[in-house]
């Protein structure tokens, strides 16, 4: 988040004044930016990363157009929507990958083009990218893990952990996995059952918790690692269905509305904030300036992460975990949601 500023600094540093004048008076080039979001099921895309990118890049550049489409989970449909964003003739395409292998072919297609790809979130593995806008993602599951793992600490005797990772086709699902093992590898917690959850379902989700209680039986479950809130909503559904009461500690992240209520209330034990309207608004200047230069900024960077196809230069903002002690001073704080918000529904 601190980069922020620095990526501010420096995008205004490039001139762009925003109001249809360049520095000599004469009109200012207009672009169009793709802005490829991965699904709808998971509430921040459309509830923020969409209004926060359009918001940045209209407010640097009012003349610039945003191209957004949203894949709903369909990795063709999204090369689809890229290729029409190419052929509308986007400057830029931001993309948040639906399945990170499957979309080398959308940045390979996007490079024979001539349109610089800015990966947005998760990774595209295998092709070349121009940056990655991200947040340290196993931290993320770091995070998670040793939420959890002190939360069950009276509740381990006989007692295991089920396991829900996200999507095995999201690069970000095994970042979040390989965070969560090194703190519950070093621990005596023990995994119950573990398993990966096809396109981060909620729905899936529920019905593997189901599997997952019919295995071990229902007084086992000491907790739930669920690797975001739609999944943890889903995993909360089937421990209530079968009468489990109290429930035990149960993971998520997001900070979606519906799972800060639930931290409050006791029902979901925590959840990561991740300020996703700052990655919007950085991936949205970042984006022009890549289009108005054909660079990124020199010292927007924190890091080089391997994509398989050499290292991409990367920013990788910090997550913060929130409990019900810190929701006031992590999404309160931050004005990711207001106490209005959060009690209204309550
Ligand atoms: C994102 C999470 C999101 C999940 C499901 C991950 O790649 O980082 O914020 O919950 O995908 O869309």
């Amino acid at each position: 988040i601190r980069a922020g500023a620095v990526i501010i600094a420096a995008i205004v540093a490039l001139g762009l004044a925003g109001c249809g004048l360049d520095d000599d008076g004469g009109a200012a080039a207009t672009y169009r930016i793709a802005f490829l979001l991965p699904e709808s099921k998971t509430a921040r895309y459309e509830s923020h990363d969409h209004p926060a990118f359009v918001e940045r890049v209209h407010e640097l550049c009012p003349e610039c157009e945003t191209l957004v489409s949203n894949a709903g989970q369909d990795a063709a449909r999204q090369q689809a929507q890229a290729e029409a964003a190419i052929t509308n003739g986007a400057d830029v395409l931001v993309l948040d990958p639906v399945d990170s292998a499957a979309a080398a072919v959308i940045a390979r297609h996007a490079e024979t083009a001539g349109v610089p790809v800015i990966s947005y979130d998760r990774l595209v593995l295998d092709a070349p990218v121009a940056f990655h806008v991200t947040f340290d993602n196993e931290q993320v599951g770091a995070l998670q893990a040793q939420v959890l793992v002190d939360a069950v600490a009276d509740r381990r005797d006989d007692g295991v952990l089920v396991v829900l990772n996200g999507s095995p086709t999201d690069d970000n699902a095994a970042l979040f996995r390989s965070g969560a093992s090194l703190v519950l590898d070093g621990s005596d917690v023990r995994i119950g059952v573990e398993t990966d959850v096809l396109d981060w379902s909620p729905d899936k989700a529920q019905e593997a918790m189901e599997r997952a209680l019919a295995t071990l039986g229902r007084d086992r479950v000491a907790g739930v690692y669920a690797a975001n809130d739609g999944m943890a909503a889903g995993a909360i559904a089937a421990m209530k269905a079968a009468g489990i009461d109290p429930l035990p500690p149960v993971t998520g992240q997001d900070a979606e509305l519906a799972a800060v209520r639930r931290v409050l209330t006791g029902e979901q034990h925590m959840t990561v904030y991740k300020a996703v309207r700052t990655q919007a608004r950085v991936a949205a200047e970042l984006s022009i300036g890549l289009a108005e230069t054909g660079e990124i900024p020199a010292g927007v960077r924190s890091a080089w992460v391997d994509s398989g196809n050499g290292m991409v230069a990367a920013l990788l903002l910090e997550p913060q975990a929130v409990t019900r002690e810190t929701i006031g001073s992590t999404v309160v704080a931050d004005g990711f949601w207001s106490i209005a918000e959060i009690c209204g529904g309550l």
